[in-house]
C-alpha cells in the first residue's frame, strides 16, 4: 500500500470532507521554500504551510539548536519549575513586543494563546471585583482559532454552524472605515461599563479572507475602546514575526494592545507554542493573598523547552542581518506585482501589506465551499507551487527565504490563475 493509501485507512484530515477527498500528498522532505513529494514533484511553499514557516523548512540552525536542547532537557512539569529556554525566550521578547509588555504565558498553539487572554480579560474584572464587566467585543468576519472560546469570539460561519448553541454572546462591530467610525464608537460606549475586552487581528483577517484595514480608523477605534477602560486583545498570531513588513502588525499603530497573542511563526514554523502576553496592570490584578484570585490555567506542554527553544534561534535569524532586507525586498516584489494585477478582468481587491498579497477572483461563486478553491490548488500545483485559497481569495504568504526566482515562478502561477476562466 502506498502512505496515500495507508493513510486513507487510519487519519481524519483537519477541515477535510474525507469523502472523496482528493489523496493526500506524501511529502517526505521540505528545504527552503521547496516541499519535495515522494513521487518526485516539488512545489514552492507559497503560503509557509499555513501560515507558520518563516526562515524556510528543515532550517538547519533551528534544527541543531533543538537537537542540542533534546539532548539536554526534552520537558519538565512548568509549575514549580523553570528552565533557561523558557525565561530566556521571555527576556528576548518582552523588550520587542508592541506595548508595555512585563510578562509571558505559555500555551502550544494559536486557539490556546487567544483562550488565555479570554480568560486573563474576564477574570481580570471578577478579581477586581468589577463583575459586570464580562462581555467581550469582536470584529464581525475574525478568526482567533478553534476552540469553544476561540470560536465564540471568531465570526459565526459554517465552521462554527454545528455549536452555535454554545458558544458565548459576543458583540461583534465591523472593522472600522471613515463611514462607519462614528457608530462604531457609539456602539463602544453603549457597552463600555459591561465590557472585559475587545479582540481583533490587526490590520489585516487572515482566515476571514485576508482582509485589510485602515490604521488611522483602527487608532481612533482603539483609542476609544482604551478610553473606556476595556482591554485591548491583539491577536497577532498570523501577524506576527514579519508578516505585514513590521515585526508585528501593532507596530503600524499608535494605540497598543495591553494582552498579546503569539504562535505560528514563533519558532519560525518548527514546533507548537503559544505566547500570550500582558502589561503589568492584568497581571497585578492576579497577585494576591486570595487563593481565589489565581489564574487556574495551563498545559501539559506549557513552555516546552524544545519549542521554547526553537522560538529563540528562530529570534536569532529574524535579527540577523537580511532577514529583514529580504522581507522588504518581498514587499516591494508584491507591490510591484499588485501592479500589475490591478486592471485583470476577472479580479477585485488587489491588497498587498508587506510579504502578504490577496485577490479575489470575481467570476467563479462568492463562497467558500464552492470548487473554486480546489481547483485553483491543483492547477497551481501541476505547475509547481502551492496555493490554498480561502474561497475565492487568492493569497500568498510565502517563508522569507524564498528566492527572486522562485518568487517569479509565484507571481507566473497567480498570472495563469487570473488569465484562466473559472
Ligand atoms: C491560525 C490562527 C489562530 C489559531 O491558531 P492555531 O495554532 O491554528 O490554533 C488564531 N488566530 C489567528 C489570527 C490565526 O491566524
Amino acid at each position: 500500500m502506498s502512505l496515500s493509501e495507508r493513510d486513507q485507512h487510519v487519519i481524519w484530515h483537519p477541515f477535510t470532507q474525507q469523502k472523496n477527498m482528493l489523496p493526500p500528498v506524501p511529502i517526505t522532505k521540505a528545504s527552503g521554500s521547496i516541499l519535495f513529494a515522494e513521487n518526485g514533484s516539488r512545489y514552492i511553499d507559497a503560503i509557509s504551510s499555513w501560515w507558520v514557516t518563516l526562515h524556510g523548512h528543515a532550517h538547519p540552525y533551528i534544527a541543531e539548536k533543538i537537537y542540542r536542547q533534546a539532548l539536554e532537557l526534552e520537558q519538565v512539569i512548568f509549575a514549580g519549575f523553570t528552565h533557561e529556554p523558557a525565561v530566556r525566550l521571555a527576556e528576548r521578547l518582552l523588550p520587542l513586543l508592541p506595548g508595555d509588555f512585563t510578562r509571558i504565558f505559555y500555551s502550544d498553539n494559536g486557539s490556546t494563546s487567544t483562550e488565555v487572554a479570554l480568560k486573563m480579560s474576564i477574570q481580570y474584572w471578577w478579581n477586581r471585583e468589577e463583575k459586570k464587566r464580562r462581555k467581550i467585543i469582536a470584529f464581525t468576519n475574525a478568526y482567533h482559532g478553534d476552540t469553544f472560546g476561540a470560536m465564540s469570539v471568531s465570526d459565526r460561519s459554517v465552521f462554527t454552524l454545528a455549536f452555535h448553541d454554545h458558544l458565548f454572546e459576543v458583540v461583534f462591530i465591523d472593522v472600522p472605515t471613515a463611514d462607519n467610525i462614528a457608530s462604531l464608537k457609539g456602539i463602544i460606549q453603549q457597552h463600555q461599563s459591561e465590557t472585559a475586552a475587545f479582540i481583533y487581528e490587526p490590520l489585516v483577517q487572515g482566515a476571514g479572507g485576508m482582509k485589510m484595514y485602515d490604521a488611522q480608523w483602527m487608532d481612533e477605534l482603539l483609542t476609544t475602546v482604551k478610553n473606556a477602560g476595556i482591554i485591548c486583545i491583539a491577536d497577532e498570531v498570523m501577524t506576527g514575526f514579519g508578516r505585514t513588513g513590521k515585526l508585528f502588525a501593532s507596530e503600524y499603530l499608535s494605540q497598543k494592545p495591553d494582552i498579546i497573542c503569539l504562535s505560528k511563526g514563533l519558532t519560525g514554523g518548527t514546533m507548537a507554542l503559544g505566547v500570550t502576553a500582558c502589561t503589568n496592570r492584568i497581571y497585578e490584578a492576579y497577585v494576591n493573598d486570595d487563593k481565589y484570585k489565581t489564574f487556574f490555567h495551563g498545559h501539559s506542554f506549557t513552555a516546552n523547552p524544545l519549542a521554547c527553544t526553537a522560538a529563540l534561534a528562530s529570534l536569532d535569524l529574524l535579527e540577523k542581518e537580511g532577514c529583514f532586507e529580504r522581507i522588504n525586498a518581498i514587499t516591494r516584489l508584491n507591490s510591484a506585482f499588485a501592479g500589475k494585477l490591478q486592471d485583470r478582468a476577472n479580479t477585485k481587491d488587489v491588497r498587498t501589506l508587506g510579504t502578504l498579497l490577496a485577490f479575489e477572483i470575481t467570476k467563479g461563486k462568492d463562497e467558500y465551499l464552492n470548487n473554486i478553491s480546489s481547483s485553483i490548488t491543483k492547477m497551481a500545483m501541476d505547475n509547481g507551487v502551492y496555493l490554498r485559497p480561502l474561497g475565492n481569495t487568492v493569497y500568498i504568504m510565502p517563508p522569507y527565504c524564498i528566492t527572486g526566482e522562485e518568487l517569479e515562478k509565484v507571481y507566473e502561477v497567480l498570472g495563469s490563475v487570473v488569465e484562466t476562466d473559472w
